[in-house]
């Protein structure tokens, strides 16, 4: 049995993942965590999900539970995540990180962490999501500089960031299959007089409203035709169930940064 912490516990995929955890045949839950001096510090984490109690109270500090864990999932905040890579590299814990939004330096210490525990990152944990960046990889190949690249999400109004970590990660397979730099090719979001669309560039549409669990499509627009691949998360299930089945597949690996490719097998 794979003993997980949650990392952002009480937190939307949080909740999700304590279900997810109890669900998997290999996984128990081993600790949770939230955000020091928050008021649901102390209180038991199958209460707060409805779950009847779990015996487990949401702790403050990772430091003072780090013998109940093996694994720790972490669906927090940037700020959170970037402290957490660098605790679980010091006590030699393997990480699985959810988490979007993180800027250069907390992205660095994520790649600092994976020098010294394995650490499996992915902007989007759902199996039908990974399975369609291989399909987006094969679309750019094969269509190459003969469309318009667009790429649309929407996500829920609470999400904090945009365009959505998944659509980039799109955007990164699909710039990289026609040796374009994202960076330098990416536009998000038009407005005024924007005159002729560039061939090279790569576009971006964000909308946010509602509940919506997370929507995503690439458009390979050209003359005559369209192909279209979409995504459509109806439950964060989908993300829950995926970060709990590459904890248990990371526990025990060699040091270093792994994707949900290399645990799917795609
Ligand atoms: P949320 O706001 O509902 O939950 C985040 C939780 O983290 C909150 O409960 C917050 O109190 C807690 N937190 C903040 N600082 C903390 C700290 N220092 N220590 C411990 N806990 C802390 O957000 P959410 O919708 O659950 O999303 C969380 C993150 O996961 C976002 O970055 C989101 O984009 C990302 N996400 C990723 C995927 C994926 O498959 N990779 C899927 C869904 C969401």
């Amino acid at each position: 049995m794979i003993r997980i912490g949650i990392t952002g516990a009480a937190g939307r995929m949080g909740r999700t993942l304590v279900e997810a955890v109890d669900e998997h045949p290999g996984a128990t839950l081993g600790a949770a965590f939230e955000r020091p001096g928050s008021s649901l510090v102390g209180v038991d984490i199958g209460e707060l999900c409805g779950r009847g109690p779990a015996g487990i109270c949401l702790q403050g500090s990772i430091s003072d539970a780090l013998d109940a864990f093996d694994v720790l999932i972490d669906f927090s905040s940037p700020e959170a995540t970037a402290a957490a890579a660098e605790l679980a590299a010091r006590a030699g814990k393997a990480l699985v990180i959810g988490t979007t939004g993180l800027d250069a330096a907390q992205q660095a210490a994520v790649e600092r962490a994976s020098a010294t525990v394995p650490v499996c990152q992915a902007a989007n944990f759902s199996t039908g999501v990974n399975l369609s960046l291989v399909l987006l990889e094969t679309a750019a190949r094969v269509l190459g500089d003969t469309v318009d690249i667009e790429i649309l999400e929407a996500h829920h109004r609470h999400k904090r960031d945009a365009p959505s970590g998944t659509a980039l990660a799109m955007g990164d397979v699909v710039a990289q299959a026609l040796g374009r730099d994202l960076g330098s090719v990416a536009v998000y979001g038009r407005e005024g007089q924007t005159g002729p669309r560039d061939r090279q560039t790569i576009g971006f549409a964000t909308v946010r409203g509602g509940d919506i669990v997370g929507d995503h499509t690439v458009m390979f627009a050209a003359d005559g035709e369209r192909l279209e691949i979409s995504h459509k998360a109806s439950s964060r299930m989908a993300f829950a169930r995926g970060a709990v089945r590459a904890a248990v597949w990371l526990a025990g690996r060699a040091p270093g940064r792994y994707g949900m490719r290399e645990v799917l097998g795609l």
